[in-house]
């Protein structure tokens, strides 16, 4: 079955791998390198549609430094991803959803934090027309357009991150709410026309700060916004590093249980988490996950959840303009 996964972390791999940080050299082969787990094998093998590629700076990069990150994950992304993999296709807009053909893999750019732009809405301007077309305002910490899930003062969007939003839906661009402050999170609701939580589980069955709680849970879907599930087993099960897919399946349950089988699907975060669910380890085990999932929904269910949702949404987006 087609998956769209909307989150990995593999340009970040790529950047330390080119860099000389944390990984070697060999990772930097996206066809095949066993150090990631998303690469074209891998996402072959797991029948993926289109994934989405993160552009991620880590908290400790200093300021000056932030945006000339960014540039070169874009610029990894550009020539180790499109470069060298032909029918590996870049969606700079929604609508080149409708040209991917069999064989080939959709890839979508987006941002992980505003960081990346510090106030320079020119920047992002520029990120929107290098292709990014989901926007996270905050990783865990704070920035200059709102506080980040970690961050303990809890404020929400600043009138920087307010003009961000504005600017996203101008641009037919989701709004990312994953990792984002609770107060963040419903000046979001408030303001967004296009939402998602690309990589993000639910506080009732794991009580973990990187998860919804019900009544954001709710107002998503009163919004039209999608929730992708998120592989991290201590986003699965509370305070524990193993999870099973039985164990993540319950969070779908619960998200049905609120009325959001239309609204969901999957965010893996591969290559950005350390510890993986069993059988569900890379980009190549998704069929696991389907399988598990046909023995308790039906096929259209499943389907919604593995790709349909995604493209229902993104087919409610391109209508609305022309309209
Ligand atoms: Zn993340």
């Amino acid at each position: 079955m087609r998956i769209i996964d909307t989150h990995c972390d593999a340009l970040y791999k790529l950047q330390m791998a080119q860099r000389g940080k944390y990984y070697d050299i060999e990772l930097l082969n996206f066809k095949n390198s066993s150090q990631l787990d998303t690469n074209v094998e891998r996402l072959e093998a797991g029948q993926v549609m289109v994934q989405f590629f993160a552009i991620f700076i880590e908290p400790d990069v200093s300021f000056d430094e932030k945006w000339q990150h960014a540039l070169e994950q874009v610029n990894l992304f550009y020539t180790e991803i499109l470069g060298k993999n032909r029918h590996i296709k870049h969606l700079k807009k929604w609508s080149d959803l409708n040209d991917l053909q069999d064989g080939e893999i959709g890839a979508v750019l987006t941002l992980e934090g505003a960081d990346a732009f510090g106030n320079d809405v020119m920047k992002l301007q520029t990120l929107y027309r290098l292709g990014v077309l989901s926007v996270g305002l905050t990783w865990n910490n704070a920035n200059l357009c709102a506080d980040g899930i970690g961050e303990t003062r809890g404020g929400g969007l600043t009138s920087l991150g307010k003009k961000v939003v504005e600017l996203n839906n101008r641009n037919q661009v989701f709004t990312d709410v994953s990792h984002l402050s609770v107060n963040g999170f419903w000046d979001v609701i408030e303001l967004a026309d296009y939402l998602i939580a690309s990589h993000s589980n639910v506080r009732a069955i794991c009580d973990h700060p990187r998860n919804l709680y019900d009544d954001q849970v709710e107002a998503m879907f009163v919004k039209s916004g999608l929730i992708q599930l998120v592989f991290y087993p201590p986003f699965i099960k509370k305070g524990s590093d193993t999870a099973s897919i039985t164990d993540l399946i319950k969070h779908i349950d619960h998200l049905c249980s609120l009325g959001g089988v239309e609204n969901i699907g999957f965010g893996s975060d591969f290559d950005g988490i350390s510890d993986y669910v069993t059988d569900l380890e890379n980009a190549s085990k998704y069929p696991n996950l389907i399988n598990e999932l046909l023995k308790f929904y039906s096929e259209d269910e499943v389907k919604g959840f593995a790709y349909r949702n995604f493209l229902n949404k993104i087919r409610s987006i391109t209508f609305s303009s022309c309209d």
